[in-house]
């Protein structure tokens, strides 16, 4: 088993790229999309088919469904709503109704894996799983061995021991026998932990590693303000914020 989980590229082409280059350079096949193709960034049309000719399996994320009318564009701030709004003016059809096929939560059974955009429990309500309390709820609502989770744009690994105590990891976790695992994969496109590095993760037999991967973020930003997007999406870009 090896694959690289991608979650959160938010129409930023330029940080995909950089993450797909990092993928292919060390010949993993695999690649799983936990959701938020677009939103936020310039690009949406080229980001929603370059994911659908490269990944296996493909989630929707909360930005995908208010651009497609499933999700309440008045659940969105300002900023990412008039995103929205501008994404939904400039996606093709096509990518529209690529975006309508993609499902909320998908049970991996090779791997014993669940993916979901935001959370095993209640996935639909697009509730953010970032403490060590949400991560013992949630450990509840799925049976696999292992979850894959975006949403929030701040990886991590929390790994739950057979004793039922909780350890995080920020880096990279050794897999254990009886160990079962929370790991949010980061955000590809808009990262928010401090580290403007697009992030992803990998998993293989042993091992579960959070990327990071460097890109041109001034070229995004210099689209972005060519379309009229809102500065403060701009700005956050150069800090991971
Ligand atoms: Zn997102």
């Amino acid at each position: 088993m090896r694959y690289a989980v991608l979650s959160d590229v938010h129409s930023n082409q330029d940080a995909l790229e950089a993450v797909l280059n990092n993928i292919d350079e060390r010949k993993i096949k695999d690649i799983v999309f936990l959701g938020d193709a677009v939103g936020y960034g310039p690009d949406p049309n080229e980001c929603v088919e370059l994911l659908t000719e490269r990944c296996k399996i493909l989630l929707a994320g909360n930005h995908d469904w208010g651009v497609i009318g499933l999700t309440d564009i008045l659940y969105f701030n300002a900023y990412a709503r008039a995103a929205i709004l501008w994404t939904k003016s400039v996606l093709t059809e096509k990518n529209s109704k690529s975006l309508k096929l993609f499902p909320v939560k998908k049970d991996m059974k090779k791997g014993d894996i669940l993916l979901v955009h935001s959370t095993p429990k209640e996935t639909e309500a697009w509730h953010y799983l970032t403490t060590l309390w949400d991560a013992e709820i949630n450990f509840n609502y799925f049976e696999n061995k292992f979850c894959f989770l975006g949403h929030s744009h701040q990886p991590f690994i929390i790994e739950r021991l057979p004793s039922g105590e909780l350890v995080t990891y920020k880096e990279s976790a050794s897999i254990l026998k009886n160990g079962r695992y929370i790991v949010n994969a980061g955000s590809v496109g808009q990262p928010r932990d401090g580290n403007p590095k697009a992030s992803y993760a990998i998993i293989d037999d042993e091992h579960i590693e959070i990327v990071r991967v460097p890109y041109d973020v001034e070229a995004v930003q210099n689209k972005m303000k060519r379309e009229g997007l809102p500065p403060l999406l701009i700005e956050r870009l150069s800090v991971g914020r």
